[in-house]
């Protein structure tokens, strides 16, 4: 693999261009890259900790959820002692590590997304054969995990000098950013390299050490990323592969005495789980953990009666069912104002009907498959609670084929104390609620423990005021979708069970990998 040079001056940040495979000649080259990756389908993968490679001879198999027979991946996974050595190690190597100059970590970090750039349809082909990603939305998480590195390596250059404080008279006053220590990284499988990307370029170019925990449904695509680390000139103990499940490694990486920090992304109770654990201190261990825990979400969108219907209808079916409902950010409950409902069901009905459902890797189809068979019985069964929460108005089984596919589903007339409106489903099921007005319409979309993303469509410019002002969620769109956050423009995370508001992509976002120390000369 080439390792593509990175001026030391970095440009003005710019959002990776998303490709729509619109053009034949990129619709060809995404084809070509499938059959690439195919030509690797169900290759082994090595543990990577404390600098080497580890077999153990149990292996985690990932599968294609298109077509579940088609084995992926196939990974070591790590024992009790390697998840312990990979924690040990990351802490041992941390004081060399965090003396590395900034300005080599910002170049180490701005060669990942050149890497990943120059293998752009590798990883989105990756995307859509392990993670069931459609093409344009295996390409934007690609995207975003280029926009990630570009952005906090320009963060950094930031964070590397910051703002001159008071200066007391005879002295020389001054506040650094240090490192915390060794991290543990454990990303979801639903944005698996953004994410992954995003938390563990974050950790490194601020000067941690990390181990990274992959989702067990998508540890290939984890496994390309750890080569690309290794490719952009990270040493190779500043990071760890630990590949293993949450309950059989997870636990013992949060609750290690040398862990210094959780980066996590994922459910609610994990979430809470993990924020349990390391918050109690065990012996030999000398700091407070930080936990930054980025959760679930049940997102509204609020269709007033001043609203453009038609807008409206395709901004709820693109949030809704984009990547078959499963981003932290998906519209699961629409809120519409009694005096359009009917009006507005019926548009949703008639546009849901034009979804097709199918292998991801079919550029024909808007939806692919969910991730896994457990996930498509949880989502059934909501789909079940649903029919006798609400009346069914589209979709309510599972679609034709070999693959974990599932109908787009709308419920319509659902009470706001129904367990489809209130509980996180995480795929293509969408509620429908009507309110009296517009305040009625807050009122239930802020009724949730979770506060994430959430959208209003009026154009009554007291509502969006309102709107501003009430909605509770983390991130906030006013006539647009409640998907599709863009790095730098949309930092990202939410309020109350969502999470702990750590704003990744956006200006702040580095701040959780780091102490600031304060540091006064008498001259
Ligand atoms: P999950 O089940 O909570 O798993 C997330 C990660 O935690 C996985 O790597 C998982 O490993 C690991 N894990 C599980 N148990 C653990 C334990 N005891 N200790 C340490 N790690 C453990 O979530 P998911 O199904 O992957 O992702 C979907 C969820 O993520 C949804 O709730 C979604 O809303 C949320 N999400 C939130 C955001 C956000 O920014 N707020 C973004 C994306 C997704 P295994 O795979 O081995 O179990």
């Amino acid at each position: 693999m080439t390792t593509p040079a990175v001026s030391p001056r970095l440009a003005a940040f710019v959002n990776e261009a998303v490709n729509t495979f619109s053009k034949p000649e990129d619709a060809a080259a995404a084809q070509a890259a499938l059959k690439k990756v195919r030509a690797e389908f169900g290759r082994e993968y090595e543990l990577w900790i404390a600098g080497a490679r580890h077999k153990t001879g149990d292996l985690l198999t990932s599968v294609n959820p298109s077509k579940p027979s088609e084995i992926i991946g196939k990974h070591h996974k790590a024992t009790p002692e390697l998840a312990k050595l990979a924690i040990e190690d990351a802490h041992a190597y941390f004081p060399e590590f965090s003396r590395t100059p900034v300005e080599k970590r910002i170049e180490m970090a701005a060669r990942v997304p050149a890497i990943i750039r120059e293998r752009k349809f590798e990883f989105d082909a990756w995307l859509v054969a392990e993670a069931g990603k459609t093409w344009y939305e295996a390409d934007a998480d690609v995207s975003e995990a280029i926009d990630f590195c570009e952005y906090y390596a320009r963060q950094m250059q930031r964070m590397a000098k910051p703002d001159p404080l008071v200066q007391m008279p005879g002295e020389r006053d001054e506040m650094v950013y240090l490192p915390l220590g060794a991290g543990i990284i454990i990303p979801p499988w639903n944005f698996p390299l953004a994410i992954m990307t995003g938390m563990s370029v974050a950790a490194l170019v601020t000067g941690n050490t990390i181990v990274i925990k992959p989702s067990s449904e998508t540890p290939t695509i984890a496994a390309k990323f750890a080569e690309v680390l290794h490719a952009a000139g990270f040493p190779a103990r500043s990071f760890a592969l630990c590949t293993g499940s949450g309950s059989a490694v997870g636990d013992l990486l949060v609750e290690h005495p040398k862990t210094r920090f959780v980066s996590f992304t994922g459910s609610r109770d994990v979430g809470l789980r993990i924020n349990e654990l390391a918050a109690k201190p065990r012996k030999g261990q000398i700091w407070i953990k930080r936990v930054i825990a980025e959760m679930g979400g049940k997102d509204a969108i609020i269709v007033d009666r001043e609203a453009d219907l038609e807008s409206a209808a395709t901004g709820v079916v693109q949030s809704a069912f984009g990547y078959q409902g499963q981003k932290c950010s998906a519209c699961s409950r629409a809120i519409v104002d009694q005096a359009v409902y009917d009006e507005f069901v019926e548009k949703l009905k008639t546009k849901v009907a034009e979804l097709t459902v199918g292998p991801s890797e079919d550029p024909a189809n808007y939806m692919g498959p969910v991730i896994s068979a457990g996930a498509k019985k949880t989502i059934l069964d909501y789909i079940e609670t649903g029919k006798k929460e609400g009346r069914l108005v589209a979709g309510g089984a599972a679609a034709t084929g070999d693959g974990y596919f599932i109908q787009p589903t709308v419920i319509a007339d659902i009470d706001s104390k129904a367990r489809v409106f209130q509980e996180e489903i995480f795929g293509p099921v969408l509620s429908v609620t009507k309110a009296r007005d517009f305040d009625h319409a807050l009122q239930l979309a802020n009724d949730t423990e979770y506060g994430l993303t959430g959208a209003a469509y009026t154009k009554n410019p007291e509502k969006i005021r309102k709107a501003r002002e009430e909605f509770f969620v983390g991130n906030l769109y006013i006539n647009r979708k409640c998907t599709g956050a863009m790095v730098g423009a949309h930092p990202f995370g939410g309020f109350n069970m969502s999470g702990t508001d750590s704003k990744a992509g956006g200006p702040d976002y580095l701040l959780q990998f780091v102490q600031p120390k304060s540091i006064a000369e008498k001259i």
